[in-house]
């Protein structure tokens, strides 16, 4: 029989504005120094940011299956070690200071890694385009990674919904790996467990906001609890309606959301000039976050053309988050 999933009392939620990522991968470090420096974390990222469109991390993890379809808990596909990409190591040591002959060249010769693909995008010049990706686990209203545990061993915490694998109870199955749809479970083969992101749970207990938040550069994070009407993710997803989920077909209602990008450039004419087109295409948005992201965009053009010409935008102001504090609601900091 499916896991039960108990609803939480409140829900921690975060939003990215894909118009400010700029790609730098800090939020990606941040995560992976504090969190997945142990035996057998290599290869994980909880954090990742990948170039949208492309094969992202793991490769093809858009295919791999799993959610929900029609209320139905789907299996999916564990993606193989080669999709994550083998970690490579460069022997500095040994032509450096071994009189080892020859060039510093990675070992093994990498095929793949996280990123293979970063900044092609698609389409052609001069109007190819891409923008970032940041991903993280999207502490489901409906984890299918929970439903799926034979050792019920992952529960959604009371207190701010994050969702946890309890390290002693996991055997190891991989059926959260299998069931996730986002590939945000990572299965360490040293442990014989599964590890996945943990919400920054020991922050978020002394009032501290999660590191990929606390650290990204664009300041394109805001974090919250979704219940706070004062909170910048309450208006982003609520009042302002702006800020949606990734794959709303997998059926997991994620509490991660995105502000889709709708700054890009426009697309450039036979003649040189510039159409009022945007370059990313609108079907590959719809694609990412459903058929509403047209209407996002809409709001978004009205509320900056406000901006541009001097008037008051309540919307644009909860966006650039001239104050961190505003970005992370209290008592997150
Ligand atoms: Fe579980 Fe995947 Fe949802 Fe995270 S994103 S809660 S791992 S189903
Ligand atoms: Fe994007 Fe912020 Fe992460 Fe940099 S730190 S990649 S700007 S989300």
């Amino acid at each position: 029989m499916a896991n039960v999933i108990k609803a939480p009392k409140r829900q921690l939620t975060y939003v990215t504005d894909l118009n400010k990522c700029i790609g730098c991968q800090t939020c990606t470090v941040a995560c992976k120094k504090l969190w997945t420096t142990g035996p057998g974390q290599d290869f994980m990222y909880w954090r990742n940011v990948e170039t949208a469109p492309g094969l992202g991390y793991p490769r093809n993890w858009q295919t791999k299956g799993g959610g929900y379809k029609n209320g139905e808990l789907q299996k999916g596909k564990i993606p193989p070690m080669i999709d994550y990409g083998i970690p490579f190591e460069f022997d500095y040591a040994g032509r450096l200071f071994e009189g080892k002959p020859g060039r510093v060249r990675p070992s093994p010769t990498p095929r793949s890694a996280p990123n293979w693909d970063e900044d092609q995008g698609a389409g052609e010049y001069p109007n190819n385009s891409f923008f970032y990706l940041p991903r993280m686990c999207n502490h489901c209203t409906k984890p299918a990674c929970l439903e799926a545990c034979p050792n019920e061993a992952i529960y959604k915490r009371e207190q701010d919904g994050i969702v946890v694998i309890h390290q002693d109870k996991c055997k190891g199955a991989q059926a959260c790996v299998q069931s996730c749809p986002y590939a945000k479970p990572y299965f360490n083969p040293l442990t014989n467990k599964a590890n996945k992101c943990i919400g920054c749970f020991p922050r978020i207990e002394k009032g501290v906001a999660p590191a990929c938040v606390a650290q990204c550069v664009g300041r394109a994070m805001h974090v919250g609890f979704v219940d706070d009407v004062s909170s910048s993710v309450y208006k982003l997803i609520k009042q302002y309606k702006v800020a949606l989920p990734l794959h709303p077909e997998f059926g997991t209602e994620p509490n991660v959301f995105y502000v889709p990008p709708v700054l890009g450039p426009r697309m450039e004419l036979a003649n040189g000039e510039l159409s009022t087109d945007p370059k990313i295409p609108l079907a590959q948005l719809e694609g990412l976050f459903g058929k509403q992201v047209r209407d996002v965009l809409a709001i978004l053009q009205t509320e900056r053309e406000k901006k541009m010409k001097g008037q008051a935008s309540d919307l644009m102001d909860v966006l650039i988050g001239r104050r961190s504090a505003d970005m992370m609601i209290s008592p997150l900091t």
